[in-house]
């Protein structure tokens, strides 16, 4: 449905670079990994990264000169870049963001901070992506792109399975599913399961998302629909807003 956003994380020490692409793969981002100013370059031409994690200080060339080549070059001008900068090269980050750049984090920095800068920074560089991969039902909001599921804003966790049956059911905008249907699109043809297993994951799916659990109704004998009203509501307020 939406496609998986590539990071270029450009960074010497090598540690660093593969924790911190350690935890955007946790967040579902896809990452390339550059260990100087010469191979970020490269490397940015070739992955077409959605954005650029870059480090001021680093061998071949600084970031600040990657910064500034990344935006002269046509195929990479538009690519958003947050520059890492060390406490002692706070004149390096005006220079950063003179030089092109979208944001900076210092460090050392915590690995969430990093995850919400990257997201807003996505965010601004491409507005409608958030319409694309979010679906709403009330106060549930389903990320596709990250797996990630908020009720009333605060992340719910949700297995394999129930974060299928979810989306397929706000997708169903209102109508009945059946139960093979369910099975069908959110455990995948081929697997020999009972009926009776899309309850169980109901009733689990139900309970994790509290208050906003009810908005999952039964149908006697048929299988299971999402409020409609709900439903409904969510697409208004996206058309109004
Ligand atoms: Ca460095």
């Amino acid at each position: 449905m939406t496609t998986t956003r590539k990071v270029l994380i450009v960074e010497d020490e090598r540690d660093l670079a593969e924790l911190v692409a350690l935890n955007l793969e946790r967040a579902g981002f896809d990452t390339t990994l550059a260990h100087d100013g010469r191979e970020a370059l490269a490397a940015a031409a070739r992955s077409r990264p959605d954005l650029i994690l870059l480090d001021v200080m680093l061998p071949e060339l600084s970031g600040t000169e990657v910064a500034k080549r990344l935006r002269l070059d046509p195929s990479t001008a538009d690519v958003p870049i947050i520059m890492l900068t060390a406490k002692a090269e706070e004149a390096d980050e005006v220079i950063g963001l003179a030089s092109g750049a979208d944001d900076y984090v210092t460090k050392p920095f915590s690995l969430r901070v990093l995850l919400a800068r990257i997201e807003t920074v996505l965010r601004r560089a491409d507005p409608d992506r958030d319409q694309r991969s979010t679906l709403n039902a009330g106060p549930i909001e389903l990320r596709t792109d990250t797996h990630r599921v908020l009720v009333s804003g605060t992340e719910v966790h949700l297995t394999l399975t129930e974060f299928r049956l979810l989306a397929t059911l706000i997708e169903g905008a209102g109508a009945v599913l059946g139960r093979k249907e369910l099975m069908r699109r959110a455990i995948g043809p081929g697997v020999r399961v009972t009926p009776r297993t899309i309850d169980v994951h109901m009733t689990a799916l139900r309970k994790k998302l509290g208050d906003a659990g009810r908005l999952i109704e039964t149908v006697r004998g048929v299988g299971y629909r999402l409020d409609a009203a709900a439903t409904a509501d969510a697409a208004a307020d996206a058309a109004e807003g």
